[in-house]
């Protein structure tokens, strides 16, 4: 009996939790004998679910140094920046500063 790609891999999430039918299970082992392609979807669907089920064990350890470390570096980042506007800011006041006298001098001058 062949039975279609696309129905094995509708079976596969209950193959790989094991609570398909014996039915099913046969079917699906038979198919995926001669059936490289879902073979593979198998191995990579079971791969994510494992994947899934170790972040599910190990998340939030994990999360916490990722965020915490996307925090630090966004922070590092916004401060540079702020430090760099602050730097700007203070250089244009002071050029203003050192360059004002001279235009109100300029236009005293030319009035
Ligand atoms: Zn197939």
């Amino acid at each position: 009996m062949k039975i279609p790609c696309n129905i094995i891999r509708d079976l596969l999430p209950l193959y790989i939790d094991r609570i398909e039918s014996d039915e099913s299970r046969e079917a699906i082992k038979e198919h995926m004998k001669f059936c490289p392609d879902c073979r593979k979807y198998y191995k990579s669907i079971r791969r994510a679910l494992s994947i899934t089920t170790v972040d599910q064990l190990t998340a939030e350890p994990n999360d916490y140094i990722k965020i915490s470390r996307k925090i630090r570096k966004r922070r590092a980042l916004y401060a540079g920046s702020g430090a760099l506007l602050l730097m700007g800011t203070l250089a244009y006041t002071i050029y203003s500063m050192i360059s004002q006298p001279k235009a109100i001098n300029k236009s005293k001058q030319e009035s």
